[in-house]
């Protein structure tokens, strides 16, 4: 099962980097606001960089994410 990812509310994002350096794949660094992002290839719409839909095999670092996260603004749910 796919797993939805949201970064909510993303401008609490204190820019750590946590959730990139446990799940690259997923999440990345905004060049312009420096807060954390769902890369391109996973957004759920183009013009939001806030929402995903991830496959399975990412799941488990996307909740170790979520779970690292230090202001707990990453959430995951069975998409
Ligand atoms: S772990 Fe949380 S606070 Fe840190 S960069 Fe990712 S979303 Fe932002």
């Amino acid at each position: 099962m796919p797993v939805k990812v949201r970064i909510d509310p993303r401008d609490a994002c204190i820019s750590d980097m946590v959730c990139v350096s446990i799940c690259g794949d997923v999440f990345q660094m905004n060049e312009e606001d420096g807060k954390s992002e769902i890369v391109p290839q996973f957004r759920v719409s183009p013009d939001n960089n806030a929402e995903g839909v991830v496959p399975d095999d990412l799941k488990d670092c996307v909740q170790e994410a979520a779970e690292s996260c230090p202001v707990n603004i990453i959430h995951v749910e069975e998409a």
